[in-house]
């Protein structure tokens, strides 16, 4: 009847769906976005609480379901079910997002919630612990990654309770591990693009040095198009032509200022699993001083 394929694993146990509801702390004037209800055993306790609930379900038969449930009932008017993919919708303002997330859209959830142009206050999601891990962990832990240090940025992310997978129909495969996540607002005055490109090259093995990410080929040249783009930024602005300089004497160039850079910040034989994100926000705006851009 349920479609693993979809993440669908229902949440039978009440009180944790009612831990869940409860840990949003949710106000009589919010609106609440629910990431695929399912048969709706959260999104019936979201709707005793909430002004408006909004949920988006990619399943025609689940939220049909749904529908059932409210049918004739108070809470029908306050119910709007969004059908498709949550990753390709466009959404309204909401003050929380509540959702047992289906597995294959964790990470860009995540994201999309980041990206909002007004933040939700608070989000209350299940994942996979191991992706739950991942977003909490810390410098040095065996467990932090691009991921971790790209949210930890953007949101304050608390570990919330632990959820064994007996309490799943049917059960996953894994433990899963409620977090909550708020997005920092005002937002961090860095761009997302810049921040991640960087990370990006810093994470491709955690454990090798920062200075060997850079040596990559293909690294390079996406650095020196950035560059070659920052230059004719630069020209345009005080009306001039960007005259391109012979390719070799770009690359090398690039290639010097990488190195300085990581020499004069330290950076260079540090692994990235155990730098923090002061240290790499040190080692973009150094970057950023001498002309290096990462998108
Ligand atoms: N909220 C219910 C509960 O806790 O019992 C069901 C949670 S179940 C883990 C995930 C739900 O997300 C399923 O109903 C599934 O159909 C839906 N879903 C899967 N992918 C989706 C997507 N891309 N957009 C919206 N909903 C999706």
């Amino acid at each position: 009847k349920f479609n693993t394929q979809l993440g669908q694993h229902i949440l039978k146990n009440p009180l944790v769906a009612q831990g869940i509801v409860d840990k949003a702390n949710i106000r009589p004037s919010d609106t609440v976005l629910e990431v695929g209800p399912g048969t709706g055993n959260l999104t019936m306790r979201i709707l005793q609480k909430a002004r408006k609930v909004i949920a988006s379900e990619m399943d025609p038969r689940m939220a049909a379901e749904l529908t059932k449930r409210v049918q004739g009932k108070p809470e029908q008017k306050k119910l709007d079910i969004i059908l498709g993919d949550f990753i390709k919708q466009d959404l309204p303002y909401f003050d929380i997002c509540i959702s047992n997330t289906p597995y294959q859209i964790s990470s860009p959830l995540v994201f999309k919630l980041l990206n909002q142009p007004k933040p939700p206050r608070v989000a209350i999601l299940m994942f996979q612990r191991e992706f739950a891990l991942r977003l909490l962990a810390r410098p040095g832990d065996s467990l932090y990654c691009r991921l971790s240090v790209n949210v930890q940025m953007w949101a304050n992310v608390t570990h919330i309770m632990k959820v064994g997978r007996n309490n799943f129909r049917p059960p996953p495969q894994v433990e899963s591990s409620v977090v909550r996540i708020e997005v920092k607002n005002p937002r961090p005055n860095i761009d997302f693009n810049e921040w991640d490109g960087l990370l990006r090259i810093c994470f491709v093995r955690k454990n090798r040095t920062i200075s060997a990410g850079f040596k990559n080929k293909s690294v390079i040249e996406i650095l020196e198009k950035n560059y070659k783009t920052y230059l004719a930024t630069i020209a345009a602005e005080n009306n001039q032509m960007f005259v391109e300089e012979p390719d070799n004497n770009m690359t090398d160039l690039i290639k010097e200022k990488v190195s300085l850079v990581l020499e004069q910040t330290g950076f260079s034989d540090k692994r990235a699993g155990k730098l923090d994100q002061v240290d790499f926000l040190k080692l973009l705006y150094a970057f950023h001083k001498v002309g290096i851009h990462f998108a």
